[in-house]
């Protein structure tokens, strides 16, 4: 028996991964230093799943951390969630931006290279595609370009793994570039649960319909789109924790690196967000306009080809289901896991 080990998986993502991936019978360690979760999320995994998760509290920046990890268990296969994501927070600190989401990826790989454990899912984003314009994006649409350090961390992590790859042909590596997921755990057990202020759409809007913030703004309602708002893909993220299992699937076959988008590869604009959340909940969200958030792009969406060829892996679930599901996760839990 060998073990998954799960970078990052006590954050939003990770955390519905590993019950995807204990659900599909692998076994899974975690490695996560907390610094953007709580340990609330492991004991819920383990409350939805029945099952028992090995959980180290570990920076993985640290490679003597690490080494523990790798002497004691059986690592199969790594997926790679850990990192810092907040857009804004990277273009006022981009050098911890870069240190935590490069030396990461570096420590990680060396430490796997020591080991021979040679294949790792690494949680890429829509963001690397820049603002090219022409939409949808395609695993071969021109990527760089980037407008923010995070943007720039995932780029650089991208080539870091393809090197190499490049370098020893026995490597797999699936690089996962997401789009927007929203939506939780049809239990409600867990969700996201961002500190301070939302930047995000769908956490902004549950916590205005929970009553903890007044009014959504809606930031730019001039864009060229159906309704001047922006255009997004969003997609469940219990989809996307599946479409990671697919990939680990993948990975353990193949060699070399394989890119996908995943995506529903539907773009649906702000203020249809707001509809279908408000027919889902039956709650008014009451909203501002607002001008243009710096570095937004009018319309993001996937194309979904690739996944579906080669992961045999598509989105399933509707808008309205992760409306439901957001909203079920922040009414059962106001104040986030505490
Ligand atoms: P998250 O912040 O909820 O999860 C990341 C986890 O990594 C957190 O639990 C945090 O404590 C942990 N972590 C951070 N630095 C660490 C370190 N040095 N050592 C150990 N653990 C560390 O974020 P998420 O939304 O679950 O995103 C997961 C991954 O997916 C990230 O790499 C993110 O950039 C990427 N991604 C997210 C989105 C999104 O919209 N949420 C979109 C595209 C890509
Ligand atoms: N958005 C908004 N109000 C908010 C947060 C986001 O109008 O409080 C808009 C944003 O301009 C974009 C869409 O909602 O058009 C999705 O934004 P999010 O930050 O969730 O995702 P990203 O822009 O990073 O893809």
């Amino acid at each position: 028996m060998f073990d998954i080990l799960v970078t990052g998986g006590a954050g939003y993502i990770g955390s519905h991964t590993c019950v995807a991936l204990l659900e599909a019978g692998f076994s899974v360690v975690i490695a996560d230093d907390l610094s953007n979760s709580k340990f609330e999320a492991v004991s819920r995994i383990r409350s939805i799943t029945g099952n028992k998760v090995t959980f180290y509290p570990y920076d993985i920046t640290d490679e003597i951390e690490l080494e523990r990890i790798f002497t004691r268990h059986a690592i199969r296969c790594v997926v790679h969630f850990a990192g810092k994501k907040a857009v804004g927070e990277s273009v006022e600190m981009p050098l911890e931006y870069y240190r935590t989401n490069l030396l990461s990826t570096i420590s990680l790989s060396r430490v796997m290279k020591r080991h021979g454990v040679k294949n790792i899912v690494f949680s890429s984003s829509a963001t690397v595609y820049g603002n090219s314009k022409k939409v949808p994006y395609s695993e071969k649409s021109p990527t760089g370009n980037c407008t923010n350090p995070y943007a720039w961390t995932k780029w650089m992590n991208e080539q870091i793994l393809s090197d190499v790859v490049r370098s020893d042909p026995d490597w797999s590596v699936v690089i996962l570039r997401y789009f927007n997921p929203v939506g939780a755990h049809t239990s409600g057990k867990i969700g996201e649960d961002p500190l301070g202020l939302p930047n995000n759409l769908f956490p902004y809007l549950t916590q205005v319909a929970v009553g903890k913030l007044e009014q959504l703004p809606i930031y730019g309602s001039d864009y060229p789109t159906k309704d001047g708002t922006g255009i997004r893909d969003y997609i469940h993220v219990m989809d996307l924790a599946e479409g990671h299992v697919s990939a680990v699937r993948k990975c353990l076959r193949d060699f070399g690196v394989q890119i996908y988008n995943l995506g529903s590869g539907k773009g649906h604009s702000v203020f249809e967000v707001i509809h279908a959340f408000e027919e889902a909940t039956a709650r008014k969200i009451p909203y501002v306009i607002c001008p243009r958030r710096e570095g937004d792009v009018s319309a993001s969406y996937a194309s979904t080809k690739k996944a579906a060829e080669e992961l045999h892996w598509k989105s399933r679930r509707t808008l309205a289901d992760m409306c439901t599901d957001a909203w079920r996760w922040q009414e059962s839990n106001p104040q986030g896991y505490c």
